[in-house]
């Protein structure tokens, strides 16, 4: 019998025993966002799902504050 090993990701929130993400916070908020600034996925971020749900709340507030871009601007 085989036993598929899997990483054990911990949210990084979790770790450092956060409750509210601070939208405010444009420098944090800009690494859960990919290239084009689309709102990135939870299995790629490592982020568990109560806290994602709050990140992307976080992330749409702060777009419309004008702290973080809607799209990357292309030159
Ligand atoms: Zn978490």
């Amino acid at each position: 019998m085989t036993t598929i090993k899997r990483k054990k990701f911990i949210c990084t929130f979790c770790k450092g025993d956060v409750h509210q993400i601070d939208y405010k916070d444009a420098q944090l908020l800009s690494q859960f966002v990919t290239y084009y600034r689309s709102i990135q996925n939870r299995f790629h971020t490592g982020v568990c799902l109560k806290h994602q749900k709050s990140l992307a709340v976080a992330i749409k507030r702060a777009r419309t504050m004008g702290l973080l871009p809607f799209v990357r601007h292309e030159k």
